[in-house]
């Protein structure tokens, strides 16, 4: 069984959970530990009790714990992208990068602790010295979603730590075995007892404590807007500092003078990589008249040769749906769609793969024409569904792609450089890609977007120090 991880010491929960293969649901990847409210409030006290001696740690301790954190996970990459692979479904070359993906952060952020900086300016008044610092907030609560079960926590927890704080971790329900193994490599890097707590549980019970106790200073967040709203709605009520990273209904415009391959490669890969399982996934496609009906011919003929199968089978593009509610969330749209007169190509339920295993597989689906006024284009499916839309031209398509509640990531098929250059500049959205995939983002640039997606400083990159330190001015009179 594994254990959740407080003050230090692996401690049993009451309860446990089993963690099941979306691929093969006879599959139990293994027993977790669930904490209760009264363990996430020891996990607190722990994370406050280490804060002193942990903010005032040296940059070198910082570096050398996140840099040995990074160099295990960098190694270890095929055995954790397995895990990842068994426990949320997407494909194996896609949880490896992942797993990729998290090592780096370990590496980029264990540099960041010893590039901390300040400001040293004149005073207005004669003799005075002003120093503007940063500081840590203290303990920080992270709660996560269950779509990148590595990537995301590493976003969250290197740069905490790398500032100077403790942190209280709640993974996802559906994914504590990544989390449980970032909690081990964690651990065994040296870090102080209680300086990084994990905590896995219910959101409603564990996530719940998170948000209420007045010693967590501050709450990272990423996940759904419902959610999203209640944390911010606590968190306002005692004054802690909160981030949030929520949905996203992200648009991808292709141009009359796209290049067709380069336009439908973005679009199956924002689409349906990962089941369509991302914030960042391109679910709108924006199409204008002249390419319209050659992008949705060569789009419906890629989508037939899409193998959807086991997530750790050599050759599988689409892995399953990560559990069953998700599944019956997919389908519901699709009935939606349909009900609303859109065309649906594919999307079919696979109720076992290809070598019998009972698993939440959907074909991907394409529907087309659709409008903004649809549900489908409005709403945050979550799977590997995707609309396409008409526009006349590029201003039509412009306004459409802004047509929406959301604004995380967007992108632009075109090969006019006058266009491109529009469209970064009047997309309302925190990320924009040209001739690229909304999703798959650098690790060492801002995450994040406008709108109903995101709430707060930005994530990843040097601009995350925002949220995990607090400034302080000081004045001397020499
Ligand atoms: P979710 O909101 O259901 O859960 C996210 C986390 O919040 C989980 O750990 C859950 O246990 C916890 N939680 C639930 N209720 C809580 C409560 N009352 N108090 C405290 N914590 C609580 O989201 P999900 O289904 O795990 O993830 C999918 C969503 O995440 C999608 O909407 C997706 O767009 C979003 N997402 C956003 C980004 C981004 O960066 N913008 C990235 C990945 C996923």
């Amino acid at each position: 069984m594994f254990k959740n991880l407080i003050g230090g010491e692996w401690v049993e929960g009451p309860r446990t959970t089993r963690n099941i293969n979306p691929s093969d649901t006879r599959d139990v990847v293994g027993e977790y530990a669930q904490a209760d409210a009264a363990q996430a409030r020891q996990a607190v006290a722990a994370a406050q009790q280490a804060f002193g001696a942990w903010s005032l740690s040296t940059p070198q301790q910082r570096f050398d714990i996140l840099d040995a954190a990074g160099t295990e996970i960098l190694a270890r990459r095929a055995a954790l992208g397995d895990l990842l692979a068994r426990e949320e479904g997407k494909t194996l070359p896609e949880a490896i990068g992942e797993v990729v993906r998290a090592g780096n952060i370990f590496k980029f952020f264990a540099g960041e602790a010893l590039r901390t900086g300040g400001e040293v300016l004149p005073s207005v008044r004669p003799g005075v010295g002003v120093e503007v610092t940063r500081e840590p907030v203290g303990v920080v609560g992270l709660i996560t979603p269950w779509n990148f079960p590595i990537a995301i926590p590493a976003w969250k927890i290197a740069p905490a730590l790398a500032c100077g704080n403790t942190v209280v971790f709640k993974p996802a329900e559906l994914v504590p075995g990544s989390a449980w193994a970032l909690a081990d490599i964690l651990q065994r890097a040296g870090l102080p007892a209680g300086v990084f707590n994990l905590v896995m549980g219910r959101g409603v019970e564990v996530g719940q404590v998170l948000l209420d106790d007045p010693r967590v200073a501050a709450i990272s967040f990423t996940g759904s807007v419902a959610t999203g709203q209640r944390i911010a709605a606590a968190c306002v009520a005692r004054m802690a500092k909160f981030q949030l990273e929520m949905g996203g209904k992200n648009p991808m415009v292709v141009l009359d003078d796209a290049d067709l391959d380069i336009a439908v490669a973005a679009a199956l890969n924002s689409g349906f990589s990962s089941t369509g399982q991302r914030c960042t996934a391109s679910s709108r496609l924006i199409v204008t008249d002249g390419i319209h009906d050659r992008f949705v011919a060569a789009m419906a003929e890629r989508i037939a040769s899409l193998k959807v199968d086991d997530a750790r089978k050599a050759g599988t593009d689409i892995g399953p749906v990560v559990d069953q509610s998700q599944l019956e969330q997919d389908l519901e749209y699709l009935d939606i769609g349909r009900a609303e007169g859109a065309r649906l190509l594919g999307g079919e339920r696979i109720e076992h793969n290809a070598d019998g295993a009972p698993g939440f597989y959907l074909r991907p689906a394409l529907f087309t024409e659709t409008t903004a006024a649809m549900r489908i284009n409005r709403e945050e499916i979550f799977g590997p569904v995707v609309s396409v839309m008409r526009a006349k031209n590029y201003d039509e398509a412009l306004a459409l792609a802004n047509d929406s509640p959301f604004g995380l990531s967007a992108g632009i098929a075109t090969s006019s450089l006058k266009h491109a250059t529009h469209f970064k500049r009047h997309m309302q959205a925190g990320m924009v890609m040209v001739n690229l995939p909304t999703a798959g983002v650098d690790f060492h640039v801002p995450f994040g977007g406008r709108k109903g997606s995101s709430y707060g400083p930005r994530e990843q990159g040097r601009y995350a120090a925002e949220f995990y330190t607090t400034v302080k001015t000081a004045y001397t009179q020499a």
